[in-house]
């Protein structure tokens, strides 16, 4: 094993104890440390995360034989006893970071242990000249970097990468960072200008290697990221049944209008440009970028926030092909898409996009662990037709598209996905300018954050939302100089006010801004949250038609349990007229089932007659808390009559 060659300590600008720390921006990022969430919603996720979400994905990587593959490598069996798919190397690696992120969130020195136990089987893995990978290049396998395009072994370094920037922002330049820079120097020095002429079929190291550069300083991570950034779109993987847009590889990220292909692929990627466009100042990538990803809100976007249409390649539709039924809308879609949000939100300072993250985090993000946190949703349909059979806590899912939540898949991207996210959630809460704080996130706890002459602002947030929409943000501590507090206004909040200095005047979209506080000082928000009807753009064919619900940031669905006996789903319909009642989190509204004849031969025809028409009542329930219950069929739009 060879030790790294010296390199600069740290990079140019300072580090924020955060997964993204830019180097510019409009906005700066907030620090684990700079930001507690006590209580409520994302702190019980976060207690979840600690107590269930993470020994659970340890044991199944463990019980499934992905963790061992390292051990395999060293005593020489991994050519024939290698278990899992050719990327699970990935997933130990992001149970690392989550683990990273969430020893520095509880400081749990258990918790510490293990991961170091995990690092040391993953370090005596790594060969003399950086490579690690258990699926490739050892006897047995085939050689190193020979299939780019499925073989996810540059996938595999991102997340590598991404748990060794989490420990050293975290303050420990530990095992992990070694081998992590060994690696990078490796794939700078097998992949750079002179070197393999590709890029990985599924990107990842993009966005990896620019934050590792950000936390070393080392500019030919930069580097080697751009050179991969530009390599992509000129056709250097083969062309398959889906065509080179799964890949992102058929067309330049400078010259693409849609983000299109595998949804996670397109995002990571994405996520990769904006990170590299910001360290070399180049507007016109970020902005190609940014303009991709807002045509795809407008255009590719589920109610959920979800993204992915496709299930046969995981991929994004059409502009406005958006079947709830076939929605896959993969969880990690959903974190990919929080993390390019994160990253337009911090360049332009625009808050519209913390409002993408905060619809993404409560539909897409908290909808996967089941309420136990031992088993997950990889896809996140929008309606189910066929209650599911419960899921067998001893077995691996084969199929993405579980119909319940399962504890585990062949293919296990999505659990370890929501564990690091939920362990870094804090750094989604607030943000920093030079002459202010923006809070984006609504959770009791406490931010702390530092100005621009590095004065401090110290808030403490009391709130039950999403329960309900009062937050009291109350100034502990501020600079004798002015300073502006903003809070963000979502767009579905038409309505809401602001309470300052005894005086209430309607909250400004998408931030409302509050200067001359001084230590003592209340500022309340009031956000509205009775349930409101949404309607779809009518060119979303699928759901032509109906209407949803959404009551605060929250999307409901109806679901089978919670009609009347004799009363399917399929046969609800609500009006839009009569406003949905609110009722704990969820809301009910007043509806009819309408029955029809079952068909004979053909179900076209003239317009069917109903056999039966009754009133009902039905409950909604937020859709992250959908088949917590047991099998169910369930909607999110609701045909009206
Ligand atoms: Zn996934």
């Amino acid at each position: 094993m060879t030790t790294s060659s010296p390199r600069p300590t740290g990079s140019r600008h300072r580090q924020v104890i955060a997964p993204v720390s830019p180097g510019s921006g409009t906005l700066r990022p907030l620090g684990i440390d700079d930001v507690r969430i006590d209580r409520g919603f994302w702190a019980d996720r976060q207690a979840l995360n600690h107590d269930a979400i993470v020994p659970h994905i340890a044991a199944w990587q463990e019980r499934t034989g992905w963790t061992a593959n390292f051990d395999r490598v060293v005593d020489g069996t991994v050519g024939k006893q290698r278990r899992g798919r050719e990327f699970s190397d990935s997933e130990i690696y992001k149970l690392l970071e989550a683990m990273a992120w969430e020893i520095a969130r509880s400081g749990d020195e258990a918790l510490e242990d293990r991961y170091r136990g995990i690092v040391a089987r993953v370090a005596a893995a790594q060969q003399s000249d950086g490579y690690l990978n258990t699926r490739f290049g050892n006897p047995g396998q085939p050689p190193r970097y020979t299939q780019l395009d499925w073989g996810h072994e540059l996938y595999c370094y991102g997340h590598l990468f991404q748990a060794a920037v989490a420990r050293l922002r975290t303050g420990h330049h530990d095992e992990l960072v070694d081998v992590a820079l060994r690696a990078a120097d490796h794939v700078c020095d097998a992949f750079g200008p002179d070197g393999i002429q590709g890029v990985c079929g599924h990107a990842e190291i993009e966005p990896a290697l620019v934050e590792l550069y950000r936390a070393t300083g080392e500019p030919r991570y930069l580097a080697q990221a751009r050179l991969f950034l530009d390599r992509r779109g000129h056709r250097t993987l083969p062309d398959i049944e889906f065509g080179r847009a799964y890949f992102q590889d058929d067309v330049p990220i400078l010259e693409a209008t849609d983000l299109r292909g595998h949804a996670v692929r397109a995002l990571y990627l994405s996520a990769g440009a904006v990170d590299a466009a910001v360290e070399q100042d180049d507007d016109a990538l970020a902005e190609a970028v940014e303009r991709q990803y807002v045509r795809a809100l407008e255009r590719r976007t589920y109610l959920t926030g979800g993204m992915g249409s496709h299930h046969q390649d995981e991929a994004f539709g059409d502009d406005y092909e958006l079947p709830p039924d076939r929605a896959y809308c993969e969880t990690c879609a959903g974190v990919a898409s929080i993390m390019v949000a994160w990253r337009l939100l911090l360049r332009t300072g625009d808050l519209r996009y913390a409002d993408v993250v905060e619809r993404t985090l409560y539909n897409v993000v908290a909808a996967s662990p089941r309420e136990d946190g031992k088993a997950f949703f990889y896809t996140n349909p929008l309606q189910q037709r066929v209650a599911a059979q419960e899921t067998d806590p001893d077995a691996v899912s084969p199929r993405a598209h579980a119909q319940l939540r399962a504890p585990w898949f062949e293919v296990s991207c999505c659990p370890p996905n929501v564990a690091r996210t939920l362990a870094q959630l804090a750094t989604y809460v607030a943000t920093t300018s030079d002459d202010g704080v923006q809070l984006l996130q609504y959770a009791a706890g406490e931010v702390v954050a530092r100005l621009g002459d590095g004065a401090t602002v110290r808030l403490a947030v009391a709130t039950r939302y999403p329960d309900d929409g009062v937050v009291a943000v109350t100034v502990v501590e501020a600079p004798d100089r002015p300073w502006d507090l903003t809070l963000r206004v979502p767009a579905w909040a038409s309505g809401a006010t602001v309470e300052a200095r005894g005086e209430v005047t309607p909250a400004q979209q998408p931030g409302h801004v509050v200067g001359g506080l001084t230590a003592g000082d209340v500022v309340v928000l009031r956000l509205p949250m009775t349930p409101r009807w949404t309607h779809p753009d009518p060119r979303i064919d699928a759901v032509r038609g109906t209407v949803a619900v959404e009551r605060g940031p929250l999307v409901l669905c109806a679901e089978s349990v919670d009609l009347p006996d004799g009363v399917p789903l399929d046969s609800l319909c609500v009006d839009p007229m009569l406003p949905p009642r609110a009722e704990g989190d969820g809301a009910v509204v007043e509806g009819t089932s309408v029955m029809f004849a079952e068909p004979a031969r053909s179900p076209y025809g003239p317009p069917p007659v109903p056999r039966s028409v009754r009133s009902v009542e039905c409950r909604l329930v937020p859709y992250h808390r959908w088949a917590n219950r047991g099998p169910s069929t369930m909607r999110v739009w609701l045909p009206t009559v």
